[in-house]
C-alpha cells in the first residue's frame, strides 16, 4: 500500500516525501520534472517521470503500487505568470487535476489531499480570513485552484471519495536537516528572492507596491514554514485514514509580515545588506492576507513548530547557500524586474 505524491520532486512536494519516508510510509512520486528535480526525491521513494494528465499512466501507477491515497501538489504556482498565461494555468491546475481525480475515482482511490491556496479568497474583507469567507480569487492562479476545490467537493458527494483541501498561505523555509529546499530557477517568491540578493546571486531586488493601506505601505502575508505545512498534510492523511469527512483547512500561522519586514529579517539573519528598489504594484496582489488557522488546530490538532520568521529565513538562507555550493542551480537567475 502506497501514497502517491504528485509533484513530489518540487519544493513543497519533496518536503512531503521526506516527511512520509521518515515515517516509513511507502511513497511513489509522479512528477514531469518541468520545475522539479529528480535529486529532490529521496532514494526511499519511487520516482515515476510523467504527467498527472496521463490517465493510463496514473491508473498503471495506482495498480502497480497499490496506491490508497493521493497527495496532489503538481501544478503551476506563480500569480503574475497566471495573469499572463491564464489558459496555461487552467490546463495545468484545473484540467489536469480533473484527469487525476477521474483516474483516482476509476481506480478506487478514496483518499485525496489537495494543495489549494489562500489565493482563492482574493482580497478578503476580513483578516485573519476564515475558511467560510467569500471566495473571490483575483488571479487565474486562484481561480484555477478554486475550480479544483469545486470538483473535489462534487466528486466527494457522488462517489466513495474523501478529500482534504489545504489552503496554503505563503510557504517558505527549507528542510531543517538541509536535504531539500526551494530550488526553482528564476524564482519569484519573496523570501527566496531576498535570500538570493543576500547571497549576491542578484544585484538588487524590487518591492512591488509601496502605497497599500498597510502599516508600511507594502503587502502583508502569512509566511508558513514548509516543514509545518508538510506536517499539516500528515495530520490530514491521518484524518482521512481514520474515516474523517471531507474538509477544507487554512494553513498559516494567523499573523503576517509586510514585504519590508521580511526583507529586514533577511538582512538581519544573513548579516548582509543589499539594494532594494521601490517598484509599482504587481498585478493580482491582494494588500493583506493572513490565515485564521483555528480550524486546523482544533479539528486536526495541528501545532506549528517553526512559527518564527527569523528561523524560516535562516533555513531558506542555509538552503540557498547549499544550492550554490552544490551547483544545482546552474542557470542564471532572471534579471531583477524582468
Ligand atoms: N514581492 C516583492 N518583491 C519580490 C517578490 C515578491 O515585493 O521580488 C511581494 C509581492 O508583491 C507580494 C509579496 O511579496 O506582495 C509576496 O509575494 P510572493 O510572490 O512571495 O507570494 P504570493 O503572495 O504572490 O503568493
Amino acid at each position: 500500500m502506497s501514497i502517491l505524491v504528485t509533484g513530489g520532486a518540487g519544493y513543497i512536494g519533496s518536503h512531503m516525501v521526506y516527511e512520509l519516508v521518515d515515517a516509513r510510509e511507502s511513497v511513489v512520486v509522479l512528477d514531469n520534472l518541468t520545475t522539479g528535480f529528480h535529486w529532490a526525491v529521496p532514494g526511499e521513494a519511487k520516482l515515476v517521470v510523467g504527467d498527472i494528465g496521463d490517465d493510463a499512466l496514473v491508473k498503471d501507477v495506482v495498480r502497480k503500487h497499490q496506491v490508497k491515497a493521493i497527495i496532489h501538489f503538481a501544478g503551476s504556482i506563480v500569480v503574475p505568470e497566471s495573469v499572463a498565461d491564464p489558459l496555461g494555468y487552467y490546463l495545468n491546475n484545473t484540467v489536469k487535476s480533473r484527469a487525476l481525480i477521474a483516474a483516482a475515482v476509476a481506480s478506487g482511490v478514496g483518499q485525496f489531499i489537495f494543495s489549494s491556496t489562500a489565493a482563492v479568497y482574493g482580497a478578503p474583507r476580513q483578516v485573519p480570513v476564515q475558511e467560510t469567507a467569500q471566495l473571490e480569487p483575483m488571479s487565474p492562479y486562484g481561480s484555477s485552484k478554486l475550480m479544483t476545490e469545486i470538483m473535489l467537493r462534487d466528486t466527494s458527494i457522488a462517489h466513495d471519495f474523501s478529500y482534504v483541501a489545504l489552503r496554503y498561505f505563503n510557504v517558505a523555509g527549507a528542510d531543517p536537516r538541509g536535504r531539500t529546499g526551494q530550488s526553482t530557477k528564476g524564482a519569484t517568491h519573496l523570501i527566496k528572492v531576498a535570500c538570493e540578493a543576500a547571497l549576491g546571486k542578484r544585484p538588487a531586488m524590487d518591492v512591488f507596491g509601496t502605497d497599500y493601506a498597510t502599516r508600511d505601505g507594502t503587502c502583508i502575508r502569512d509566511y508558513i514554514h514548509v516543514k509545518d505545512l508538510a506536517r499539516a498534510h500528515v495530520s490530514a492523511l491521518e484524518h482521512l485514514r481514520g474515516g474523517g469527512k471531507s474538509e477544507i483547512f487554512n494553513c498559516g500561522y494567523s499573523h503576517g509580515y509586510t514585504v519590508i519586514e521580511v526583507i529586514e529579517a533577511v538582512k538581519r539573519v544573513s548579516g548582509q545588506d543589499f539594494p532594494v528598489r521601490f517598484a509599482p504594484r504587481r498585478p493580482g496582489d491582494p494588500p493583506e492576507i493572513v490565515a485564521d488557522s483555528s480550524k486546523i488546530r482544533t479539528n486536526l490538532g495541528w501545532q506549528p513548530q517553526y512559527d518564527d520568521l527569523d528561523r524560516i529565513v535562516r533555513h531558506a538562507l542555509d538552503w540557498e547557500d547549499r544550492l550554490s555550493r552544490l551547483k544545482r542551480n546552474a542557470e542564471p537567475v532572471a534579471p531583477v524586474g524582468a
